[in-house]
């Protein structure tokens, strides 16, 4: 028998669809997995933590983040989506060493342990060198974290990306051989990090180069995972029938914000088995579109959450929550507003905090590509688990514990995190050594803003 660990007389929100919500239930885990959730558990010889008055969920799940930014977090507060293509994509990206990539990895999957995300979706188009690639699977491995490793492009200059749509298309290609070598180290598909292609998709790239690359999907094994109808490009461009005519829609895809997608091209992710993740804050904040969660939600479509840049909003999913409860919430209003102008009837048809919840964890798991092993509460599953402090004085008194967790709690809430049966946060506190990665994360940024001309505000201020 292996090592043990109880958790006593929580609030359990399972997100299992047999198990529930149980008050006053206990969680047994062994080594790393899960092995009982249940009322009036005892088990000898176990490490015991009492979570009485407190609310355990399954690890957030961060379906889409370009981890490699945390080196130059909150650079970018006012820029919308196009100024962030020619200042960070085209500024700072060509500027990264592998040393750069290494402490972002590290950096940013400490900040998701901390917030109580488990598993993190690594979307690196930083694959300047092998090196950078070593670099960022390295920054993950160091940390515990379940990730995605999504394996992008070089972004080496803007020709990668955004040119691509005056010039017809980018002919830069994903580095097939470092992809393939990746793939053989990364081969468990049940291990701690598993691998995806970061994909960029009709929009951007001349069609030889996307069927390139979704072939170069195939070969390896793994899932695509790829931005698409965000902005006013969305509307133009349409990706998902570009796709569909290359006979490229391949199960499990995850289309990334789908602000823009048009009826008939909902019904292309839905019938392919695809997905879609939502970076609502972002999407918001910077003018990708509205984050169309009930859409999908409508169509069976599985929603995952996403923070994607640490340049422009916060990180964690806590503020995606409260983002997409909040716009969802908000564009259902304004129907009803439209259409009730005397105000005598109540918005129909809105969200609600479990669907959220859901997004944030459950359906988390399936955008992932890892809902057979999390994303749920659940015998034989592993055990990445999250405590939230109920006790707290923005949390308690409970009535509702997933309002507790929706609309109440926040990062400073996340008192245990357990990611694949190993403890790494508890008592609100990381239980690692946070002076390295973070000397390491500083000396990036200092290198990194001395490298990029011309910039203004603070930026300019920090030491070079
Ligand atoms: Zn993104």
């Amino acid at each position: 028998m292996g090592e043990r660990t109880l958790i006593k007389n929580g609030i359990v929100l399972t997100q299992d669809a047999q198990l529930g919500e149980m008050a006053g239930a206990d969680v047994l885990i062994e080594d790393d997995r899960i092995v009982a959730v249940a009322r009036g558990l005892s088990a000898d010889g176990v490490q015991v933590i009492d979570a009485t008055g407190d609310i355990v969920i399954p690890g957030f799940i961060d379906t889409h983040r370009h981890t490699w930014e945390t080196s130059i977090r909150t650079c970018a507060p006012d820029y919308a989506l196009i100024t962030y293509f020619s200042a960070i994509l085209d500024q700072f990206a060509p500027r990264y060493r592998p040393e750069d990539v290494h402490a972002a990895n590290a950096w940013g999957a400490l900040e998701c342990i901390n917030a109580g995300i488990t598993t993190l979706v690594d979307w690196s188009h930083i694959m300047n060198t092998p090196d950078h690639a070593d670099a960022a699977v390295q920054g993950l491995h160091e940390t515990g974290i379940r990730s995605v490793f999504a394996f992008g492009f070089p972004n080496t200059s803007l020709q990668v990306w955004w040119f691509g749509l005056d010039w017809g298309g980018s002919v830069e290609r994903i580095d097939g051989e470092t992809a393939h070598r990746i793939r053989r180290q990364l081969s468990d598909d049940q291990g701690l990090i598993t691998m995806a292609l970061a994909t960029r998709g009709p929009n951007f790239c001349k069609p030889d180069v996307v069927r390139y690359e979704w072939e170069l999907a195939r070969e390896l094994g793994i899932n695509i995972t790829v931005h698409v109808a965000m902005d006013r490009f969305g509307y133009t461009k349409m990706q998902l029938r570009g796709l569909q005519e290359m006979d490229l829609l391949y199960p499990n895809t995850t289309y990334i914000h789908s602000s823009h997608l048009l009826d008939d091209e909902w019904l292309m992710v839905r019938d392919s088995g695809g997905n879609v993740s939502l970076a609502p804050q972002i999407e918001l904040q910077m003018g990708h579109g509205w984050a169309p969660a009930q859409t999908a939600e409508r169509l069976g479509i599985p929603v995952g959450l996403s923070s994607d840049v640490a340049t422009t909003a916060s990180s964690d999913q806590f503020t995606q929550m409260h983002a997409i409860f909040a716009s969802e919430r908000g564009r259902r209003h304004q129907v009803s507003w439209d259409e009730d102008l005397d105000g005598t009837v109540a918005s129909s048809d809105l969200i609600t905090a479990r669907q959220v919840l859901r997004w944030a964890t459950l359906d988390g798991a399936k955008v992932a590509g890892i809902e057979d092993r999390a994303g749920s509460i659940t015998p034989g599953k592993k055990a990445d688990l999250v405590i939230i402090d109920g006790n707290a004085v923005n949390v308690a008194p409970i009535i509702d514990p997933v309002a507790a967790v929706v609309c109440a709690a926040d990062i400073s809430n996340v008192d245990t995190v357990i990611v694949n049966g190993v403890i790494r946060k508890r008592g609100g506190k990381l239980l690692t050594d946070l002076s390295g990665p973070r000397r390491a994360v500083m000396a990036s940024r200092d290198y990194l803003v001395s490298q990029v001309p011309a910039q203004e505000g603070w930026i300019a201020k920090l030491p070079s």
